[in-house]
């Protein structure tokens, strides 16, 4: 007797974290749902729960989030689709949030290859595209894609409202925009209709440069052929201030083309103007590219609360050639897009890619480049790969602002759902939210800033359905009763450390 007594309530109070679970689930026997994955490190993007291990989803959603031991307990999984992350990485799937990829498959003749064309995508970890720009022609191919059941991600198209290239220094301008048009906004459906793209001033090319409030010099006019001193603005002031009005009324957010300085100016004004003293909260209406921006126009748009695009990587190694050419004012303005995340304005990834910029899988260095791990990496470090394959470090002109990986991260998921109203839906992991993530090779937050680049997609899942599956690894594995052989082994070692307790009470006596 003497013996039972002291074993008992060491027994008890070491059992405790195993009884419980037992008790729980007679009360209630677990939920079935289609996935759970476990054992793993989910970066949620969800400030209030941060981390967690296990996430469960059934249909479309997310319903359940927390450690393996909780989810394994309220759900479990028919036909071993309960996978073991042995440790690995789940985020929410990246939000492209200027990228011609869907409209870019058209232009190159793909229309056809649809589904197929989607897996370079799915393979790099996109669930949600933002295309910025969509004509008539694209979005009518969008919607049979929708109705035929072939969008495997998310698509927010803004249509175009105008184009615009220069004949003889002259604007000619193509509008696109149907007036009769509403916007799209139904979150349970692929394709959105948020925005409408307005083309405001040029971008190094045909269609004329980036409007600027003080000229190009003599250099650089002669060096890239450029016309205008000043570059071109397509519209003036009061024309601007009638169009995003008019598109503010309908309801759509306008997404707008400005890249010098006096754009931003145009296009800021012109939001004033239409959210005539409401929050920009409601409209969302956002600003593209930003080359350009001044410390007083950063001030506005604060005051706006507007929403801007960020280039993520962009080769810096061609900073020397805007060093020698820019003066230092200009020089400030280029980097100060990079300040604004840290400003606290609403930012998101811009790729602004494309198929007919060159898409070359093997070709890490260009601009407009489909990797979300390659713009995470150069958000953060600023570096850049040339076409050899050489490393370049950022001048400190060009590193001057930083942005972290959480902000960076932020800015590739939830801050795309916020720029198109899903931020609710989408962008983060949260119950109740589409079930739209995928599986890294390795931590973001934790690895060293250098390899983030080299950071792979194993699996992507959009709305519940997994659409991506690495081919050189075995994953997921099917989740096996390791957690309840680490139990058991831990009952061994528990049971055997009273057992010595009892041995040491008995002794003592
Ligand atoms: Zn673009």
């Amino acid at each position: 007797m003497k013996k039972s007594l002291s074993f008992l309530p060491v027994l008890i109070i070491l059992m405790c974290p195993f009884i419980a679970p037992v008790i729980h689930q007679a009360d209630a026997s677990p939920q079935f749902v289609d996935y759970i994955f476990c054992n793993g490190n989910i970066i949620t993007i969800d400030e209030t729960n941060p981390l967690v291990q296990a996430i469960a989803i059934n249909d479309d959603l997310i319903v359940g989030l927390g450690s393996t031991e909780e989810i394994l307990e309220n759900f479990a999984t028919e036909n071993e689709t309960t996978y073991d992350l042995d440790g690995r990485t789940i985020m929410p799937g990246i939000i492209d949030g200027h990228t011609h990829y869907m409209a870019s498959l058209f232009w190159i003749g793909e229309t056809e290859t649809i589904y197929e064309s989607q897996i370079i995508a799915l393979a790099n970890g996109y669930t949600t595209l933002n295309e910025k720009s969509i004509d008539m022609g694209e979005f009518q191919w969008l919607k049979e894609a929708e109705q035929n059941n072939t969008l495997r991600l998310r698509v927010n198209a803004f249509l175009i409202y105008n184009y615009a290239w220069l004949e003889n220094n002259e604007t000619v301008l193509v509008g696109h925009w149907n007036p009769d048009l509403e916007p799209l906004l139904d979150h349970d459906r692929k394709l959105r209709v948020p925005g409408i793209k307005i083309y405001l001033d040029g971008a190094y090319g045909n269609r004329g440069f980036p409007a600027m409030s003080d000229p190009y010099t003599q250099e650089m006019m002669d060096l890239w052929g450029i016309i205008n001193p000043y570059g071109d603005l397509y519209f003036n002031q009061s024309e601007l201030n009638s169009i995003v009005d008019s598109i503010h009324d309908r309801g759509f957010s306008v997404a707008v083309h400005a890249m010098g300085d006096r754009a931003t100016e145009t296009i800021l004004n012109a939001i004033e103007y239409a959210l005539n003293g409401t929050d920009n909260d409601n409209a969302r209406h956002q600003i593209e590219h930003n080359s350009f921006i001044r410390e007083d126009q950063i001030a506005k748009a604060l005051s706006l609360n507007t929403i801007h695009s960020v280039r993520g990587y962009f080769p810096t190694y061609w900073q020397q050639e805007y060093a020698d050419l820019y003066s230092s004012i200009w020089m400030e303005r280029t980097v100060n897009r990079y300040s604004l995340p840290g400003e606290g304005l609403h930012s998101y990834l811009e790729t602004d890619f494309g198929f007919l910029h060159g898409y070359d899988e093997d070709n890490w260095s260009k601009s407009a480049n489909i990797r979300p791990f390659l713009h995470l990496w150069g958000l953060v470090t600023r570096k850049a790969i040339d076409v050899n394959g050489t490393i370049h470090t950022p001048d400190p002109w060009v590193a001057e602002h930083e942005i972290t990986v959480e902000m960076a991260l932020r800015m590739m998921t939830i801050e795309g759902a916020y720029a198109v109203k899903q931020e609710d839906y989408i962008g983060s992991l949260e119950i109740g939210k589409y079930a739209d993530l995928i599986v890294l090779t390795g931590d973001p937050l934790t690895m060293e800033v250098d390899n983030l680049k080299d950071i792979e997609v194993m699996l992507t899942m959009v709305d519940g359905n997994i659409e991506y599956q690495i081919a050189s690894h075995t994953f997921p594995t099917p989740f096996t009763s390791q957690t309840s052989q680490t139990a058991s082994a831990i009952w061994i070692t528990l049971l055997a450390l009273s057992s010595l307790i009892v041995v040491r009470s008995e002794r003592r006596k």
